[in-house]
């Protein structure tokens, strides 16, 4: 069949009226329609790219997952991700997850690695603590600890292949009856007209582009978003280049809880550009010094390593050598980069085509390399061997935004039911906690005593932090 012959677009569901509408089918995403779908909600799921596209923050071999971390709150968060990640494997009958140990150091007494220690002690997480290089050259031999460094170990932690394990989580959605759409681009939320309530959003196919737009509009009784790097945009007012149409919400609004959130819009969120980097082994290092028998995961959480544009994200991660990445590699990478900055006016998507950022960033690089030099010598730091982009969406305090937008009652004395939710801002740590995002946005969209529980215990990722601290 010759190409101009082949369909323009995908083919318009059938259903228009649906439970809960998810936009964004990244991890978070598909998280999200897996949760709603197993408790039976009926669910679109509406992605603008291919299914397991590059170009969000989803893709790639590995992300790390791990019960440690500087934030107590997200500590407690991984017990429920460790069970549902678990539960997913089991359910899709595959394994994405592959246990290593997990190794986090920085220098002693700094802010993060107490916090680490005290927060692990909190939850219950088992930790080892070395606070000498030769006793954690006896767990990891390719790694010499600096003087001034403290090195907390943990069992629990490894990695996720990064590309399969959305493919897992969109399969099971599908699997309990969720609709998945890619090349769905949604264009418009807008609030149903009264005294019907809901939300209704428009979205376009991306393959009738040149033929002309062809939209369609579907209606839900709530729409989650979770469109990683793209939702500061979608999340502004209409006449602002974004997608919500402001005015007609704060008009249609019943309870002044709907205007206080829509007055912490826009959103602060800043997509950063992040590098990929694999380095190789020197000629005479012994392979199992770096595979995953003796390299956990790694985080060094020193500011030393950093962009100066983006101080609240800084460090150096990485994984071990392993089958699934590049073999014979070390995955060692900066954790910050950039801010992407599309020209005046430009959308997120028109400044990706035009592929403004290099496929690695060269000064981010070159911060990985004393790292390797002082920690990891049996590693050759002259140059990566591989690199490619990534995409963070940062927020100002690096802790992510899982909140209700909008919400409506029925009357003053009932409980709000969720109309818009948001999940969005994972600044670069998000890929593990995913499934618990997803379980906590079923939560706030499906109602009754959970929604309750989730407001209460989501409440430090709250949007309107920010709108306080401008006030
Ligand atoms: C290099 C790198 C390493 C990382 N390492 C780790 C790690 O080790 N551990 C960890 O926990 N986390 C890690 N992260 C972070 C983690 O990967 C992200 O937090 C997570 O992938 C964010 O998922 P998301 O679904 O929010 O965003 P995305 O994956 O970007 O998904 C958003 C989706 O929304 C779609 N979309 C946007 N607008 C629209 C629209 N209008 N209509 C329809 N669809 C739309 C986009 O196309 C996209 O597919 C890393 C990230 C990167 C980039």
């Amino acid at each position: 069949m010759p190409a101009s012959a082949l369909p323009t677009c995908a083919p318009p569901p059938p259903q228009t009226s649906y439970d809960v509408i998810v936009i964004g089918g990244g991890v978070v995403g598909a998280c999200a329609a897996w949760r709603l779908a197993s408790r039976s909600a009926s669910v679109l799921l509406l992605e603008q790219h291919d299914t397991l596209h590059r170009k969000g923050s989803s893709h790639g071999e590995s992300r790390i997952v791990r019960p440690t971390y500087p934030e107590e709150h997200y500590t407690r968060m991984m017990k429920t991700s460790y069970e549902l990640w678990g539960q997913a494997q089991t359910e899709a009958g595959t394994s994405v997850f592959r246990r290593t140990g997990g190794l986090d150091m920085g220098p002693r007494g700094s802010k993060d690695m107490d916090a680490i220690i005290s927060s692990a002690k909190a939850v219950g997480v088992d930790v080892d603590v070395y606070h000498d290089a030769k006793a954690l050259a006896r767990r990891c031999p390719g790694v010499v600890l600096p003087n001034e460094y403290v090195a907390v170990v943990n069992g629990d932690a490894g990695y996720v292949h990064a590309t399969k394990a959305v493919a897992m989580f969109h399969t099971l959605a599908g699997s309990k009856g969720a609709v998945i759409r890619d090349r769905c681009r949604v264009e418009r939320v807008a609030p149903v007209a009264a005294p019907t309530s809901g939300v209704e959003v428009v979205y376009s196919f991306v393959d009738s582009e040149a033929a002309g737009p062809l939209t369609n509009v579907v209606r839900a009784r709530c729409v989650c978003v979770c469109a990683g790097a793209w939702s500061g945009e979608m999340l502004r007012d209409v006449d602002e280049g974004g997608l919500l149409e402001t005015a007609r919400w704060a008009k249609a609004g019943r309870n002044t809880e709907r205007v206080d959130k829509l007055a912490s819009l826009p959103l602060p969120l800043t997509p950063i550009h992040t590098s990929v980097t694999y380095w190789q082994l020197r000629d005479n290092t012994p392979r199992e010094l770096y595979s995953s028998g003796s390299l956990p995961v790694f985080i060094c959480y020193d500011t030393k390593y950093s962009n100066e544009r983006t101080p609240q994200c800084y460090g150096i991660y990485g994984f071990p050598c392993s089958e699934v990445d590049m073999p014979g590699c070390v995955k060692a990478c900066l954790h910050s980069g950039p801010p992407i900055t599309p020209a005046g006016g430009m959308s997120l998507n028109s400044h990706l085509n035009a592929r403004r950022d290099p496929i690695a960033h060269e000064p981010s690089v070159r911060q990985v390399q004393p790292f390797l030099r002082s920690v990891m010598p049996g590693l050759n730091a002259d140059a990566p061997v591989h690199s490619e982009g990534c995409i963070y969406t940062m927020t100002p305090d690096h802790d992510f935004i899982v909140d209700t937008l909008l919400e409506e009652r029925a009357n003053a004395a009932s409980p709000p039911s969720t109309l818009v939710a948001v999940a969005a801002g994972f600044s670069g740590h998000g890929f593990k906690l995913a499934p618990y995002v997803g379980e906590r946005l079923a939560d706030l969209c499906m109602g009754g005593d959970a929604a309750a529980k989730a407001r209460e215990e989501l409440n430090v990722l709250r949007m309107d932090r920010f709108a306080k601290a401008r006030l």
